[in-house]
């Protein structure tokens, strides 16, 4: 068997750390080429003495210097590169065969995309770069043949149930005989909590989703269920599927992981324990079916499957994340910008909980009376991203004492 060389983006993260979780209960199939952390060096250097990658790649050189720090003299060290663009040039490596990009926000776009255009096997963790680049990213996998497969449970699940699982994922239509795509949604940890209550839940609340163990944005997005607004835009741009056939269900247990509904009525699912080892490792074995370390369902066990809808009133931001998709991509832009933005602080104690929202949806105001013009390089999109990233910094406070009048009031 010819081992594939593997780059992980985003490696000390949640998805990060699942994905060498996989690769290492496989060393005949795969080998680590390079990993990338932004923040957590020692974290970094552990699974570098692990995976031994030929290279990392940290944000500058005081996190080269503490990644040092960590080997002893003459002890061998995989090579450091630094800054943004080594991100980009290590995603398209000759080395490399395929790229997990599971760096969080807008931030792991230039790499996912690099990797696009260098014709690689893209494992997509990263979806705030197809909400933010859709035509751009999808545009890019059909040019330069790379092969996209969806890491976001939901969209993985859609992957095997739709007719076309094993085609490239660049198409202009709805898969043949396809009707709906139904995402699940768990609700996250307010589902049944009093909604006068919202008020003043705290980000540990926030974070503590009831069934995935996951990084902090994402975990707040799954509270505010921006994260299944993202995924419905995520959905349109993998499956070439319109808004309106996108539909979203609640499923607390979060055992279904998506839904393909047929036009002859059948409902094909895919189904299986809420672990990110069993999307991953689809990924990276496909087409072949490989060990992920994780505990098939018990179905007994699990007594009943629930679904329930969406209480729109409780998610205001699925609401936006729709209008957005509905709106075009340079929405779609601010959407996830501003999302970003009120994330980092609520999690800073800076912004209540209930204006996250509102930043959101101010922004997008704010956006739809903007000059409109097309969005066709990365450049544009990081253009337009920086525009509503300044705007929706403007409506947070600075520190935690004044917190929100102003977004409620402005
Ligand atoms: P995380 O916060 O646990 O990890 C993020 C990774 O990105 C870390 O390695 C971090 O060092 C790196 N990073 C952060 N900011 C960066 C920057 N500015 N430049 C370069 N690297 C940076 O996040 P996660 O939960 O692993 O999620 C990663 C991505 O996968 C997100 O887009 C998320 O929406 C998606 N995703 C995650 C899950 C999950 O179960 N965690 C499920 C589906 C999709
Ligand atoms: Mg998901």
């Amino acid at each position: 068997m010819t081992q594939k060389n593997i780059t992980i983006l985003g490696s000390t993260g949640s998805v990060g750390q699942s994905t060498i979780d996989v690769v290492l209960r496989h060393p005949d199939r795969f080998r680590v080429h390079a990993l990338s952390g932004h923040r957590r060096m020692e974290k970094l250097a552990e699974q570098a003495l692990q995976t031994q990658p030929d290279c990392v790649v940290v944000p500058d050189d005081s996190a080269a210097e503490a990644f040092k720090q960590f080997f002893g003299p003459g002890q061998p060290r995989p090579e450091i590169r630094v800054g943004k663009q080594a991100l980009a040039q290590t995603a398209a490596d000759r080395e490399t065969d395929m790229v997990m990009a599971a760096i969080v926000g807008i931030a792991g776009l230039p790499s996912a995309l690099a990797a696009a255009c260098a014709g690689k096997r893209v494992m997509l963790a990263n979806k705030e770069a197809l909400v933010a680049a859709g035509s751009l990213f999808m545009d890019a996998v059909k040019t330069h043949h790379a092969e996209l497969l969806p890491i976001d449970s939901e969209h993985n699940a859609i992957f095997q149930c739709l007719p076309t699982a094993g085609q490239s994922l660049a198409c202009l239509e709805p898969a043949g005989g396809v009707d709906r795509l139904i995402l699940t949604a768990s609700g996250g940890p307010f589902r049944t909590y009093p909604l006068d209550g919202l008020a003043h839940v705290t980000p540990e609340q926030a974070c503590a989703h009831p069934n995935w163990d996951m990084g902090q944005k994402i975990s707040v997005d799954s509270a505010t269920m921006l994260n299944k607004g993202l995924e419905v835009i995520e959905a349109h741009w993998l499956f070439a599927m319109p808004a309106d056939r996108i539909d979203v269900v609640i499923h607390p247990q979060s055992v279904i992981h998506s839904m393909v509904q047929y036009h002859d009525g059948s409902v094909l699912a895919q189904m299986g324990n809420p672990d990110m080892r069993t999307p991953i490792a689809y990924a990276l074995g496909f087409p072949n079916r490989i060990e992920a370390g994780v505990a098939g369902l018990d179905l007994v066990a699990l007594g009943r499957l629930e679904f329930d809808a969406v209480q729109v009133d409780r998610y205001p931001c699925l609401t936006l994340a729709y209008e957005a998709l509905r709106q075009g991509q340079s929405s779609c832009i601010a959407l996830n910008a501003a999302n970003e933005v009120a994330v980092a602080a609520f999690l800073e104690r800076r912004l209540p909980y209930l204006s996250i929202s509102q930043v959101i949806e101010k922004t997008l105001q704010w956006e739809a009376g903007q000059p409109q013009s097309s969005v066709s390089s990365l450049e544009d999109v990081m253009y337009r991203d920086q525009q509503a990233r300044t705007f929706a910094q403007a409506l947070c406070p600075t520190d935690g004492s004044s917190v929100s009048q102003r977004v409620l009031n402005a």
